[in-house]
């Protein structure tokens, strides 16, 4: 195991939990990154917000309450420490990661060792590597040559990912420009958003006022990638840039209203294989949260638009999951390797935490000389497994890559095949994901019995 954070110290637990010895690799305090602070596994760098413990309402609160199912050492410690927070599971940081150290400490079947890992050792046969975002450069260069030089990623720069069905229809439409199909598309593939010469002067002036983040120290010498800059940025450059970048309306015609010509168009790329959620093409951005909701709701045919991410730019350490990881996430050309975390394209400390608990499991099933299984799409770790090695759709254009970490949420999850009303459709999926947990628990315990 390399790496003590939230994923690695919950997968070297799942693993000892399963009677298999573990070796945990963790190179606090020997050395640290930018942003840890302590010698503590687990240690929580931002924020001590699980967000919403909600379990009928929320896709994070639903994997909670999965989490404590499948026995989580990460959620017992949450729970032991929790502080008021209204509907939240806020801990409190210290007393939260000095009780996950002394649990792996007192564990007889791990082993620790204070050290950074810089190659995994050629011996080592079942290795699970979960150094997450901040991986420290020696190891990330070993990553890189082990996994291909395209395979991993040092910037997240995300654009923003909207819930198809909160788009205006009335005013947005489906086609590709041209009417191009491309490899695997259908001449239909984007939906278009339309501006005219008067709301799109009036985007870019409120793009630019738009309030922003600034950068790190630590990210500041990173420079932008993949031609990736901010939508404001390219707005900086001149009143007509965006309109000959991501929003030129060229080679489309406004299906409802087709004699008149769009001075400029928003367009949004599927981004999952559901069809569920699409991602504003060419809108990575560092405005804050609050205001790319109030600023992109301006966009004709997203204003009621419901974001399953936010854009954002920032340093990270992640692979090309579902290119190389195969389902049990293991890397297809060196199997030995399983990678768990943040760096697998997960984004949040319960979601890597839920991906160390998986990681574990399969690494001490498969030492066990069992199947290793993972849970049903239908299921928040499912569906978060699924975004991560084969849910996400490549981009049918050529360039930039488009996978990136994502937190749980709904539109990960396959639709639900009744007619259900609107209010009723969050509790109906937590409830079917946790009728196919206790299945899937069921099923695993009477495999391994076997
Ligand atoms: C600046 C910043 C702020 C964030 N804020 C939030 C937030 O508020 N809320 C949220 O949910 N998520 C936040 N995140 C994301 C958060 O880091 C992850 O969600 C979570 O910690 C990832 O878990 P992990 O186990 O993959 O990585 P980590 O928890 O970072 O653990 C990785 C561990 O690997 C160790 N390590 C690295 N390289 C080596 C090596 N070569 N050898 C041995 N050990 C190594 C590190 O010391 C670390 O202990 C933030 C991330 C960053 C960078």
């Amino acid at each position: 195991m390399i790496g003590g954070g939230l994923s690695g110290s919950e997968a070297a637990w799942q693993v000892a939990h399963r009677g298999v010895p573990v070796v945990l690799h963790e190179m606090r305090p020997v050395r640290s990154t930018p942003v840890h602070k302590t010698a503590e596994f687990a240690e929580l760098v931002c924020s001590n917000s699980f967000r919403s413990d909600d379990a009928l309402g929320s896709a994070i609160g639903l994997l909670h309450a999965e989490m404590r199912r499948l026995g989580s050492l990460v959620m017992r410690a949450a729970d032991d420490h929790k502080l008021p927070a209204g509907g939240a599971l806020a801990v409190d940081r210290d007393g939260f990661s000095a009780a996950i150290t002394a649990i792996l400490e007192s564990e007889l079947l791990i082993e620790i060792r204070r050290e950074e890992i810089l190659e995994p050792a050629a011996e080592w046969d079942s290795v699970i590597v979960a150094t997450g975002p901040l991986t420290s450069p020696g190891l990330a260069d070993a990553i890189q040559r082990l996994t291909g030089e395209a395979a991993l990623a040092f910037f997240d720069a995300i654009a923003p990912i909207v819930h198809r069905d909160s788009i205006d229809f009335n005013i947005a439409w489906f086609q590709s420009r041209y009417d191009k199909a491309g490899p695997g598309g259908s001449g239909a593939d984007y939906i278009n958003c339309p501006l005219t010469q008067e709301q799109y002067y009036a985007f870019v002036d409120v793009l630019l006022a738009g309030d922003k983040i600034a950068f790190r120290d630590f990210e500041k010498d990173t420079p932008y990638f993949d031609g990736c800059l901010p939508v404001e940025v390219m707005a900086e450059r001149g009143r007509e840039t965006l309109r000959h970048g991501p929003m030129k309306p060229f080679g489309l015609t406004d299906a409802h209203r087709p004699g008149a010509k769009p001075y400029a168009v928003v367009q949004l790329r599927q981004d999952n294989k559901l069809g569920t959620l699409f991602n504003m093409v060419g809108f990575q951005t560092k405005l804050k949260h609050a205001e790319q909701v109030r600023i992109f709701r301006t966009i004709p045919g997203l204003a009621q638009a419901e974001f399953a991410r936010l854009g954002g730019l920032h340093r990270n350490t992640f692979l090309n999951s579902p290119k190389i990881l195969d389902e049990t996430l293991r890397l297809k050309s060196n199997p030995r390797l399983r990678f768990a975390g943040q760096i697998t394209g997960c984004e949040g400390y319960v979601e890597s935490a839920a991906i160390g608990l998986l990681a574990g499991r399969a690494a001490a099933a498969e030492r066990l000389g069992e199947r290793p299984s993972m849970p049903p799409p239908t299921t928040a770790h499912g569906a978060l497994i699924g975004h991560i090695t084969g849910g996400h759709i490549e981009t049918i254009d050529s360039g930039a890559r488009s996978f990136q970490p994502m937190n749980v949420n709904f539109g990960l999850f396959p639709p639900l095949g009744s007619r259900t009303a609107r209010g009723a459709q969050k509790p109906a999926l937590c409830a079917r994901a946790l009728a196919d947990l206790d299945a899937w628990i069921g099923a695993t315990v009477s495999d391994a019995a076997e």
